[in-house]
């Protein structure tokens, strides 16, 4: 008995430790249930993503990505200011990894997709010479 009773004192006085430990952590996480959305600065009960903007990760909220474009060749999420589409082909590419064309003025998303452009570009106007000619 007495024996059984410091036995249960020392597993209970353990537990409680552990107890107040979670509680805690369950504090913590009571907050981690909202999450927080760095790019609109906000909480709530949402799952987040990483979307890129300005160059700068931010998580967001994956119910309020209006703003961003799926970027297939990067696997992310970006800002909608900081990507552009592809003249060519259509594509979302992100602008800092465009390809300029100093012929047509445009930004292309590959430099395959710059090289049909311009060909395009060289043989239309050889036409225009050619009428106008
Ligand atoms: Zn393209």
């Amino acid at each position: 008995m007495e024996a059984g009773k410091a036995y249960n004192y020392e597993v209970n006085g353990y537990d409680y430790e552990l107890d107040t430990t979670d509680g805690s952590i369950d504090g913590y996480e009571e907050n981690d249930d909202e999450s927080y959305d760095e790019f609109h600065e906000c909480y709530g009960d949402f799952d987040t993503t990483i979307v890129m903007y300005h160059g700068r990760e931010y998580s967001c909220s994956v119910d309020d990505l209006g703003e961003f474009v799926w970027i297939d060749s990067e696997e992310m999420y970006y800002h909608e200011s900081d990507v552009d589409r592809c003249p060519w082909c259509g594509e979302w590419f992100v602008k800092d990894d465009g390809h300029e064309s100093e012929l047509t003025g445009n930004c292309y998303c590959s430099e395959g997709c710059k090289e049909k452009a311009e060909d395009c570009y060289i043989s239309e106007n050889k036409q225009i010479e050619l009428k106008a000619a």
